[in-house]
């Protein structure tokens, strides 16, 4: 070791400068530690909170009947997979989960991935490389921009929604295989995505369409079958990911789509078969969500209820709230330190929103991300809307 610490310079003092910058910009992020479950109020320090954060959409996260459905599931499979899928770590848990799924979303096949982010990343390198092309929407999640670079295929971004755009970047490809990449629902805006016309496009030029529904799925359309059954929509070229982290109230994810599409899967998905299959128990649980979502239509009706009132709450704010149906609802605050001083104003109140900025948001929008659950009251919502004219109040 050298002890000449003046003439070297100190490890690390190029991070702690990078830091020190992030700080500055009100970029750091700091974590809450959680000391009770996942529920409309949460603990953290010893203080209770009325929480509006989560997208655990339906409540499930801390349901008593799935918490006993992790506990007969432990018992039947024990608790750890012990392999990949493909050694010998595929259980009847998730196999049966499987099927459950692509019944319930109305595809030939279904394929469980540890998370939402592999799953992407799986789908997106097994079927594209180099010589092909991604098109992507710019407000897309961070793990399709992530996979699509994995994937050494030509990435093309396009607007917001800007469908003119993608149809003249569709149109002027000459790759070998094309593939659009979507959020049903975007995940930090609320909007949903204009399904049969990206699905029109995708039919003219020949693309693949992968439909990212981590916040649809469970929340939108009949029985909760997602933003498919949303749009009473069908197509083989869909390849349709749901996350079963977030309505579903557990962990993980799937992919659903044609037969070809998950043997392709199995056979190329690296983020599949080189990673150690999740707990069967917690396909057991997810057997029993399932039944929860698709039987809990009150759920949903108590979202959307919930929803219009947190608008009208919202409509003397000298913040908007973005257009959106669903569960997220983004009070838009614009500046990084403005968005973190509501957050913090809400804090010393007892209510947690976070604030979201760059560069999960664009530059200029940073927000309050507002997300309901059908766990939450009336009396919640309207705790929150006289808690947000008070801080604007106070600060005027
Ligand atoms: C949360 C999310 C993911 C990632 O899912 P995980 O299971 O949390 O890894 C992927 N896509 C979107 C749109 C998401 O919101």
């Amino acid at each position: 070791m050298l002890n000449d610490s003046d003439s070297i310079h100190q490890p690390g003092e190029d991070l702690r400068e990078y830091l020190r910058s992030r700080e500055n910009r009100s970029l750091y992020r700091y974590r809450l530690t959680l000391e009770s479950p996942q529920a409309p109020r949460v603990t953290v320090n010893g203080r209770e909170y009325l929480a509006f954060c989560s997208n655990d959409y339906l409540g499930l996260a801390n349901h008593p009947e799935l918490i006993a459905a992790v506990c007969e599931g432990a018992a039947q499979y024990g608790v750890g997979a012990g392999a990949s899928h493909l050694v010998n770590g595929h259980s009847r848990a998730h196999h049966l989960l499987e099927e459950a799924l692509a019944s319930f979303t109305r595809h030939p096949r279904a394929l469980l991935f540890s998370t939402g982010y592999m799953a992407n990343a799986g789908v997106v390198t097994a079927l594209t490389g180099r010589g092909d092309a991604i098109f992507a929407d710019k407000l897309n999640h961070a793990s399709l921009n992530d996979a699509a670079l994995l994937s050494h295929a030509r990435l093309s971004r396009y607007p917001h929604l800007g469908l003119a755009v993608l149809e003249r970047q569709l149109a002027a490809s000459q790759a070998k295989r094309k593939l659009v990449l979507s959020d049903a629902v975007f995940s930090m805006d609320g909007d949903i995505v204009p399904l049969p016309k990206l699905l029109e496009l995708c039919e003219r030029y020949d693309a693949w369409l992968l439909l990212d529904d981590a916040h649809g799925f469970g929340v939108l359309g009949d029985q909760g079958r997602g933003s498919l059954a949303h749009f009473n929509i069908s197509s083989p070229r869909i390849i349709y990911i749901g996350t079963l982290g977030k309505a579903a109230g557990v962990f993980g994810a799937f992919v659903a789509a044609q037969g070809e599409i998950i043997e392709m899967l199995i056979q190329c998905g690296r983020s599949y078969i080189y990673t150690t299959a999740t707990p069967p128990f917690l396909s057991h649980a997810l057997l029993k969500s399932l039944e929860l979502i698709g039987s809990g239509a009150w759920r949903r009706e108590k979202l959307a209820r919930l929803t219009g009132l947190l608008k009208q709450e919202c409509r003397s704010l000298p913040w908007k709230l973005l257009p959106s149906d669903t569960p997220i609802q983004p009070l838009v605050m614009g500046e990084n330190a403005k968005a973190l001083q509501v957050s913090e104003a809400l804090r010393q109140k007892g209510i947690l929103v976070t604030a979201i900025r760059p560069p999960t948001v664009p530059q200029g929008t940073a927000r309050l991300r507002i997300s309901l659950s059908s766990s939450h009251d009336i009396e919640d919502v309207v705790q929150l809307g006289a808690a947000l004219r008070e801080i604007d109040r106070d600060r005027g």
